[in-house]
């Protein structure tokens, strides 16, 4: 049964998931003093109270908030809702390979987050990030806008800070998306690269002899090198969900590159993939397509229908 909760409160945001990214991301989001009361929900009960805990000794040092275990009830009021709980990495493993493992538990967590009447804003980061985002859409009852994946933001900051590192220009001078599938077949948007509005071929000849294709493949391999060494990663993913959640709770209508439901574009596909969003208090208020060449388009179609393959195996595997 799907109980009626309270309109959403723009002071509170549950992190579903207390595990290596959903405590990182409630510490972040807690520094940032964007929320008054700050929920952990997780099957282990355990590890939810201790960082529940941890967070809230670090809060004395910050502005106030309650941070707190939770259940799904407490999460049913909240004005954002973020998913972090998924199935454990063992390191190498592509994100598609995680697919079925991640989507029993995630489907179960929105559900359960329906059920109690949730209808604010859902935040999905656990991967495979397009997939799990598109099976949220299926289960959470909510408009397609209130569902957002935290898909390339997380890549599209690695391509600014190794694109700012060559060029010595700052990171957030750099305009540029990385899009499509977060994971193996996504797409840097080289084409539409932009700094002080002239493009990387413009801008000057160290930008001209850019090994564009090898600084995609560092972009897109970087978390693989990360779950090397420390097994996981959690503080760039973290960063992401809380630029989205600010994105959100500020109404800023800002463009940021997050998995959305992609409609016809590369192809006929009913799924989540990563565009440019421009994000407000209603969720994603819009969708933009930039312009691509068109090697650009073919790799995003190919993206798309690689998403598309991993999506039939699974709805094939569970039917
Ligand atoms: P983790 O194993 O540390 O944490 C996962 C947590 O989920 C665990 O604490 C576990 O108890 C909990 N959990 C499992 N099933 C649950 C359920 N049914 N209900 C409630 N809680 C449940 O893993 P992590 O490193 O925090 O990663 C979490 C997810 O985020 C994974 O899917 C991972 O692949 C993904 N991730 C995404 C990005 C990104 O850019 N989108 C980056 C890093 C990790």
């Amino acid at each position: 049964m799907t109980t009626r909760a309270a309109a959403p409160s723009s002071n509170r945001i549950a992190f579903i998931g207390a595990g290596h990214v959903g405590a990182t991301a409630a510490y972040a989001t807690m520094l940032r003093a964007l929320f008054h009361e700050i929920v952990l929900i997780d099957s282990n009960e355990a590890l939810a109270e201790a960082e529940a805990a941890d967070i809230t000794d670090a809060n004395a040092l910050a502005r106030p908030a309650r941070i707190w275990a939770g259940s799904y009830a407490d999460a049913a009021t909240a004005g954002i809702a973020v998913i972090t709980a998924g199935a454990a990495s063992h390191g190498g493993e592509s994100r598609l390979s995680l697919a079925s493992a991640s989507a029993a538990i995630v489907i179960e967590c929105v559900q359960r987050l329906a059920r109690a009447g949730f209808s604010g804003v859902l935040v999905i980061a656990s991967n495979p990030v397009d997939i799990m985002t598109t099976l949220a859409i299926r289960h959470a009852g909510l408009p397609r806008h209130r569902v957002i994946g935290t898909g390339t933001l997380l890549d599209t900051s690695r391509l600014k800070q190794v694109l700012s590192a060559a060029l010595d220009v700052s990171a957030s001078a750099i305009e540029g998306y990385v899009l499509g599938e977060h994971g193996d077949s996504e797409v840097a948007v080289f084409s539409s690269v932009r700094i002080g509005g002239q493009s990387l071929h413009d801008f000057d000849d160290a930008a001209k002899a850019l090994d564009l294709p090898a600084i995609g493949a560092q972009v897109r391999d970087a978390a693989y090198g990360i779950v090397r060494g420390k097994g996981f990663t959690s503080f760039g993913v973290a960063t992401a969900i809380v630029r989205i959640c600010e994105a959100v709770v500020r109404n800023e209508r800002c463009v940021l590159p997050v998995s959305t439901w992609i409609d016809r574009h590369f192809g006929h596909n009913e799924l989540c993939s990563s565009l440019p969003c421009i994000i407000g208090s209603g969720g994603i208020e819009r969708v933009i397509v930039p312009a691509l060449d068109a090697n650009e388009e073919d790799a995003l179609s190919s993206s798309a229908r690689k998403l598309g393959e991993a999506l039939d195996a699974l709805d094939d595997a569970t039917s």
